[in-house]
């Protein structure tokens, strides 16, 4: 008999979720379905989506919001896991920062701190974006100080509908 695998403990992470191609308000509703569906993922809470003018981008205005998940996974099979959901919904790279059918971003994953190639954890933009702040603030309020929210105050962003 082999002993049972060793349980890994969940780990509490937060995912930032855009798109500006399509029906971006069903790209993310899938993302979130599909997200809940992956093996080792939980989803725990997700904000309200939000319409946000394109920054360093270019297109149609963008939808965004974020997730709480609890995860049995590593930060590497997490990405893994949401690139796969990124491709399946037709994500294209031509060229930095483009318009996209859906964008998926590790932004935190428990206290952890990561840079490797494919990955670097705090998410490194996110303190300078309204449309990160905002909906994490929303489900997690003490993660996200007044004066960072006030910092990103002049982005133009409103809750969708
Ligand atoms: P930005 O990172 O500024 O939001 P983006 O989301 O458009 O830009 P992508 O094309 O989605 O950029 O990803 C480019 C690469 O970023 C990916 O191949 C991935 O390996 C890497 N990456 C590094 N850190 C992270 C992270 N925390 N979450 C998601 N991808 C990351
Ligand atoms: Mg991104
Ligand atoms: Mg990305």
């Amino acid at each position: 008999m082999h002993p049972p695998p060793m349980a890994r403990p969940e780990v509490t992470a937060f995912i930032a979720l855009g798109a500006n191609l399509g029906d971006a308000a069903q790209a993310l509703h899938g993302a979130l379905n599909a997200l809940s569906w992956v093996p080792g993922v939980r989803l725990v809470q997700a904000s309200g989506l939000y319409q946000t003018a394109p920054i360093d981008s270019s297109g149609p205005d963008y939808v965004n919001a974020v997730a709480q998940v609890a995860t049995t996974l590593t930060a590497p099979a997490l990405l893994d896991a949401l690139q796969a959901i990124e491709n399946a919904a037709g994500r294209e790279r031509p060229y930095r920062n483009a318009p996209r059918t859906l964008d998926l971003d590790l932004l935190l994953y428990g206290d952890a701190r990561i840079e490797s190639a494919r990955l670097t954890v705090p998410h490194p933009r996110m303190w300078e974006r309204a449309f990160v702040l905002m909906p994490l603030a929303e489900i997690a309020p003490e993660l996200v100080p007044p004066a960072a929210l006030q910092a990103v105050a002049g982005q133009g962003i409103e809750p969708l509908r």
